[in-house]
């Protein structure tokens, strides 16, 4: 396996800082390259017009500044979802996916290339693992579409037809809230709490008051369900959300569609949810791919209302996606009306994601389809 160069991103603030004294530079150098970072984004050395030459020279040898080579850039056909493949210089590869809103701009980050966990459903997870990233991989995705979005100018430069809101778009695109990423989603490929030292990395990195500042609770991290880590990231006292993967609520069904549920069935699941929620006093949100006759039923409906009394949650529905290696359909629109009757009358919050970028392949456990049709 490649051995691959620590890139600036991938240091913490006292590691740069370190690096630089031991190079014999002024203490304010440290602070002046985390703002061409993290504040101005820079992307490249020769744009930090305040450093001297020979210290940008240093750092690029050293230090590359980032990893993310952006290799095929998709825009859906109503022009409101973007994806990006970009290479690493390993050969991994890794997709991202911009979706905008009337009022947010959300960046769906990948927090591992390929994953392992093996979802039955899910186009990452039919590909197998690859890698972990690093945490400046996985913030560089994010600074990728902020700049993106800081150099769109009144929506001119994008292409693509946006159909009926295409002058609402356009109004958009002329406010200044149109040109911030204000949401951040680690739903792409991979299993974030796989990864999570790199994770908490990343949250913190994304977060921090003298760097790119992000607010926490804007923030969202998916799990598949690794219970221990569920209890360390109940510990940790952040923000940041919690979404769980949850897709049915009895043990035989979850774990013909989820692997992992064998090794932390519903009965452990679901306590350390209760002690996330109980804990952080934090809203925890459910996901559950309503698929054709097979989780979207009244008795899974009701397994879950009965899973989820009394928890301070909210249940994500969202029709299942289309991938190659599965065959499930999408629910119809009457079983997820049926669905969600039956979650109202017990009382559970929930609601109903709209699709998005699936001409594109860009929807929830729709990454790397393309790449694997393709081969
Ligand atoms: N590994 C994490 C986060 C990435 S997947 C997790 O599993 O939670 C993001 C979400 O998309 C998860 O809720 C996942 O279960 C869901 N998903 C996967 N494949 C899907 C598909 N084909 N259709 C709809 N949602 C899917
Ligand atoms: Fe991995 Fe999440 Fe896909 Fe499961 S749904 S295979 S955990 S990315």
């Amino acid at each position: 396996m490649t051995k691959l160069q620590t890139s600036l991103y991938d240091l913490k603030f006292d590691e740069l800082q370190s690096a630089l004294r031991g190079w014999g530079e002024a203490a304010f150098r440290a602070k002046q390259i985390w703002e061409w970072l993290y504040v101005r984004l820079a992307d490249s050395y020769e744009a930090m017009t305040s450093l001297p030459k020979p210290l940008r020279d240093r750092l690029a040898v050293e230090y590359p500044l980032g990893r993310l080579t952006p290799k095929v850039d998709w825009l859906s056909s109503d022009g409101w979802t973007r994806k990006i493949l970009f290479t690493l210089p390993d050969q991994a590869q890794i997709e991202t996916v911009l979706m905008e809103y009337d009022t947010r701009n959300t960046v769906c980050v990948s927090a591992q290339a390929g994953c392992a966990m093996g979802c039955t459903f899910c186009a990452t997870g039919q590909g197998g693992f690859q890698r972990n990233l690093s945490a400046g991989e996985i913030v560089e995705q994010v600074l990728f579409f902020e700049r993106e979005l800081r150099r769109a100018d009144g929506g001119n430069e994008r292409q693509g037809d946006r159909g009926k809101n295409q002058q609402s778009a356009i109004n958009y695109h002329q406010s200044v809230m149109g040109h911030r990423v204000t949401n951040i989603v680690l739903m792409g490929m991979g299993e974030p709490f796989a990864n999570y030292h790199q994770l908490i990395d990343t949250l913190h990195r994304l977060s921090d008051p003298i760097g790119y500042h992000f607010g926490a609770r804007r923030i969202t991290v998916s799990t598949v369900g690794l219970v221990p880590m569920i209890e360390r990231f109940t510990q940790e006292h952040l923000q940041v959300n919690l979404a769980v993967s949850l897709h049915a609520a009895t043990n035989d069904l979850r774990a013909s569609m989820l692997p992992i549920n064998k090794r932390y069935p519903l009965e452990i699941l679901i306590p350390a949810c209760r002690a996330y929620a109980s804990a952080t006093h934090r809203r925890l949100s459910f996901e559950w791919a309503l698929i054709d006759n097979v989780n979207d039923t009244p008795e899974q409906a009701r397994a879950l209302a009965n899973l989820a009394q009394g928890l301070l949650c909210h249940v994500n529905l969202i029709p299942l996606n289309p991938t190659y290696g599965y065959a499930g359909a999408a629910s119809s629109r009457e079983r997820i009306a049926a669905f969600r009757t039956i979650l109202d009358d017990q009382h559970i919050p929930n609601s109903l994601r709209v699709r998005r970028g699936i001409d594109i392949h860009a929807g929830c456990g729709q990454l790397k389809q393309a790449l694997n049709a393709a081969a």
